[in-house]
């Protein structure tokens, strides 16, 4: 199985960028609401230290000090109201922006090509549309405002410093020096163990959806030891992956907290030495010294997020991965000129080279039953798959009145050729939206006709017709209801010809007659392209095509084939016994 791709840094720029571009307004007006709000709350310090200095300048008025005090809470409350409106801001910016993402995700998985889609660990997609994508929107909507207003605190209190004197901004300066030191030892290391976590997670969720799904398989084979070694291996390395990050977490922290203290020490030290000297007042000292604990919030900020940030990082290049996946062709608009089918010269590998359609000639005539039989992995299914357009051939082309079946959109492709198996799939929905899949713009008259089509007439008596719901807590249909209803899709999508994979097809033997019949109504008036595996149905076709090892090597008449001699009259005195 091959994995989803990941989106290289560039593109995690850009989409992020993207992103901030979409809704720049919100972030415009978060930076200025912090700016705003970083401003007031440096007015602090700064009278402070004009407390100091007043104070330490001889006896002063009472009142002075007083109204400086109260500038003080002023300034102090301000700031609040401000930070407050910035997050207010942000936090819309961010849940606006991860309903985006979401939905963007979205969109990307269901136009992701059904070929694609069978290849991929299904635990993989799943894992991307919930865990990161989660992961991305609490980013979103927590880190990037906090991460903002941080940014531009920090900033500003360092603007300050240098204002008030600029030698002990530059001490400031080195005694901060440490920190993007420890930052860039721990990111060159970080996004790879974040992406080496998200994948043990993807692995581990796939490993236990997979033996879940087994169950009846894992107990009948006696699998249980080696299911949960497997699912022991997965759990060892999410560990291990988990415990590396944990790791790099526990050097940079500690590294941290002792680099804000730095700063602190060396103004204290170099501005006591200012002061003695006189090249200083005590209040320009003591507002710097505050300046820089004041630093430590801010930073904090961006440390504590700087993590999260890396593996929300990580997670936003596994959700943008899917981006890198071409979507379906869908290129073609002209609607097919008639119902015949052409297979010309097609060849098709599901891996590497290894073609399992080697050259594929077949003229499907309109109206007719054509039977395709051979032995199992001769490529009959692979042929089936390719002329309902899941996928392309590897060469040659396969055509349907003219148009190459792959690229029709899927609204036209539903009303020429239909699939038929067993895997009829009830979604949890309403009678009415598992039906209109098919047909859009189908109504409720056609709807019931459809059902009555194919003898589903327990549909009419539910409690709430069609817009009664099925699985889950609604209405919880058995397997022949659910056939019915997979059935009543294709009369509704009517195309005009089906392909029938009789292997899966095959019915529960208590219910077949109703569902014979039914299939019967549906396959009616089509042309109808049926991998058989019983040899009746080839015998009552109006053709058989004979196929092995990936090649078409009989095509005729059930009687003249037979008459031939070769390996389909071989297939039929075996079977006929
Ligand atoms: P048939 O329907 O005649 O039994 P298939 O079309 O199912 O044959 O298979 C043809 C060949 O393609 C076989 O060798 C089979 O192993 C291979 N094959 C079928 N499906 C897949 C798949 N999803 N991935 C890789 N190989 C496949």
């Amino acid at each position: 199985m091959t994995e989803l791709p990941v989106a290289g840094r560039a593109h995690v720029r850009r989409a992020v960028a993207g992103l901030i571009r979409d809704d720049r307004g919100a972030v415009a007006q978060m930076v200025l609401f912090n700016a705003l709000a970083a401003i007031a709350g440096l007015a602090g310090p700064w009278l402070l230290g004009r407390i100091i200095d007043t104070v330490t300048a001889g006896p002063a008025p009472v009142g002075v000090v007083d109204r400086l005090a109260l500038a003080v809470l002023l300034c102090t409350i301000v700031q609040i109201i401000l930070a407050r409106t910035a997050l207010a801001v942000g936090y819309r910016f961010g849940e606006r922006t991860a309903a985006r993402v979401r939905e963007r995700f979205l969109d990307r998985a269901l136009a992701l090509p059904a070929s694609v889609v069978e290849r991929v660990p299904a635990g993989d997609l799943t894992a991307r549309g919930t865990v990161d994508v989660g992961t991305v929107a609490a980013t979103l909507r927590d880190a990037i405002p906090e991460v903002l207003i941080a940014a531009v605190q920090a900033l500003f209190v360092l603007v300050a410093v240098f204002l008030l004197d600029p030698l002990l901004g530059a001490v400031a300066l080195l005694g901060l020096a440490g920190i993007p030191v420890v930052t860039r030892w721990y990111l060159r290391r970080a996004r790879t163990a974040y992406l080496e976590e998200g994948a043990a997670g993807s692995v581990l969720a796939d490993e236990l959806a997979s033996t879940i799904a087994g169950t009846r398989t894992v107990e009948a084979l006696g699998l249980r030891d080696r299911r949960t070694a497997v699912a022991d291996e997965a759990i060892h390395r999410a560990r291990h992956t988990r415990l590396r990050t944990l790791s790099l977490r526990s050097v940079l922290f500690p590294a941290v907290d002792v680099s804000y203290v730095v700063p602190v020490v060396g103004v204290l030290l170099v501005g006591g030495a200012l002061y003695i000297d006189g090249r200083l007042s005590l209040g320009a000292v003591a507002a710097c010294a505050l300046y820089l604990r004041q630093l430590a919030v801010p930073l904090d900020a961006i440390l504590v997020w700087l993590e999260q940030l890396q593996s929300s990082g990580a997670s936003f290049a596994r959700v943008e991965g899917l981006a890198a996946i071409p979507p379906a062709v869908v290129t073609e608009r002209a609607a097919p000129a008639g119902d015949r089918i052409e297979v010309r010269g097609v060849r098709y590998a599901y891996e590497g080279d290894r073609d399992v359609l080697r050259g594929v000639d077949l003229t499907v005539r309109p109206g007719e039953r054509l039977a395709l039989v051979g032995p199992s992995g001769a490529g009959k299914s692979t042929l089936g798959r390719l002329l309902t357009g899941v996928d392309r051939p590897r060469a040659g082309s396969l055509t349907v009145g003219g148009v190459e079946i792959s690229r029709l959109p899927p609204g036209l492709l539903r009303r020429q050729v239909v699939l038929v198996t067993q895997e009829h799939h009830v979604f949890r929905d309403a009678v009415r939206d598992n039906l209109t899949l098919a047909a859009p713009d189908a109504t409720d008259d056609e709807l019931i006709s459809a059902l009555a089509v194919v003898g589903a007439d327990w549909a009419t008596d539910l409690p709430d017709g069609l817009d009664t719901r099925l699985g889950g807590d609604g209405f919880v249909l058995d397997g022949a209801q659910a056939q019915q209803l997979a059935l009543a899709r294709v009369v509704l999508a009517d195309p005009h010809t089906v392909v029938l994979d009789e292997a899966t097809a095959l019915l529960d033997p208590t219910t077949a007659r109703d569902a014979e019949r039914a299939l019967a109504a549906v396959l009616h008036d089509r042309t109808v392209i049926a991998i058989a595996h019983r040899l009746q149905t080839a015998h009552d076709a109006d053709r058989v095509a004979v196929m092995d090892g990936g090649r078409l090597v009989e095509l005729g008449t059930h009687d003249d084939l037979v008459a031939a001699g070769g390996t389909y009259a071989n297939l039929w005195r075996t079977w006929h016994g």
